[in-house]
């Protein structure tokens, strides 16, 4: 095997994307391993930090949404997180962080506020293992990370971005204690809406409405399953609030999900709801969001709004497996629009910058 391997470095919103050549490591930690990178995708957040909108520790490689396999391992009987052994060849996931196990965080099973915590492709390359980010030709996998395999149904364009946006609100319908027949409002049909829209038509869900202000985002929300769409540039509020009680048995939806990143959305979605509904936030993820909620609505309603940040272990698990089950119902092979080599970082990051597309794929 080679020496060095190129990655793309971010320095500063000023500059673009540095390729540079790092040493591979000629010795892994134990439970560390070592992967080629078939493919990343450019997430929202990656676009944040180039834009300049969000601050992360430079220089570093971004991109944490990566399908990779093995080519060398650090325990000869590593592990999956099913207990199923590793094999250098396997095409595998992995948590876009890793946890201790052991902290206060970790034992109140929330592994990804570990207090020890790295996230991949948001950690600085100055310090080795360097290669910690997805646009790169290889990635080293920290010990506390948990490794999946893929199954050989899913392609790595629908793998790439499940350990991210998938796995998220897999965790928000879990933490939302969603149930068959229930009826479902989706505020934000990007990557998290989408498939939040499929998740929950497999769970049973009586109805999924879908709120954007994107004609050409609403059409893919009802191919991933959405019975409704409410287009809000062209639907006043008001409006959709009546259509939405006129449709529901209860007057107002049961569950409502917040995956737009925009804070007014929030009220918007209390308003919907019905009494003893439940709210679900998972994309207000910059600060300043500030909620116009009137608690007396809460009280009076009956109401119960919780918030999630990324997910556990068991949550990739389960989007794999439901990837593995569902990606061909649900057109999970169009989510990738358009893929460049990684020598093309730049351009790659352009077309992400567009938003014509709702993941572009880098490969090595
Ligand atoms: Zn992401
Ligand atoms: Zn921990």
């Amino acid at each position: 095997m080679k020496s060095t391997c190129a990655a793309a470095v971010f320095v500063d919103s000023s500059k673009p994307l540095e390729l540079r050549q790092f040493p591979l490591p000629d010795k892994l930690d134990k439970g560390a391993m070592l992967c080629k990178v078939l493919m990343s995708t450019i997430c929202g957040s990656d676009l944040h930090t180039i834009a300049g909108r969000r601050r992360e520790p430079a220089p570093l490689i971004l991109g944490h949404e990566i399908v990779g396999r093995i080519v060398a391992l650090g325990d000869a009987d590593a592990t999956d997180a099913r207990g199923e052994k590793l094999e250098i060849g396997d095409r595998v996931t992995w948590t876009i962080m890793a946890s201790c196990g052991r902290c206060r965080y970790c034992r109140l099973n929330l592994p990804q506020k570990c207090e020890h915590l790295k996230k991949y492709g948001h950690t600085c390359c100055e310090e080795a293992p360097h290669l910690t980010g997805g646009y790169a030709e290889y990635i080293c996998l920290l010990d506390g990370t948990a490794v999946f395999k893929i199954p050989c149904t899913i392609p790595d364009d629908v793998a790439a971005p499940a350990n991210c946006a998938l796995s998220t609100v897999i965790n928000a319908t879990e933490a939302i204690g969603l149930q068959a027949g229930e009826t479902v409002l989706i505020h934000g049909a990007g990557l998290l809406g989408l498939n939040l829209a499929a998740l929950a038509r497999e769970a049973g869900a009586a109805e999924v409405i879908m709120v954007d202000v994107s004609a050409p985002r609403l059409a893919l929300a009802t191919d991933f399953g959405a019975t409704q769409c409410i287009n809000t540039s062209v639907t006043p509020w008001s409006k959709a609030v009546e259509q939405i009680a006129d449709t529901t048995p209860c007057r107002g939806v049961d569950v409502a999900f917040e995956v737009c990143g925009w804070a007014g959305a929030v009220a918007q979605g209390v308003e919907a709801l019905r009494i003893g509904g439940r709210y679900l936030i998972a994309g207000l993820v910059m600060p300043g969001s500030d909620l116009a909620i009137d608690g007396n609505t809460l009280t009076r309603k009956c109401l119960t709004i919780k918030g999630i940040h990324n997910y556990r272990p068991d949550h990739l698990g389960a989007a794999v497996d439901f990837l593995q089950q569902n990606c061909r119902r649900y057109p999970y092979v169009d989510i990738v629009g358009a893929t460049f080599p990684l020598s093309d970082i730049n351009n790659a990051v352009a077309a992400a910058a567009t938003g014509t597309h709702l993941r572009v794929g880098v490969t090595t």
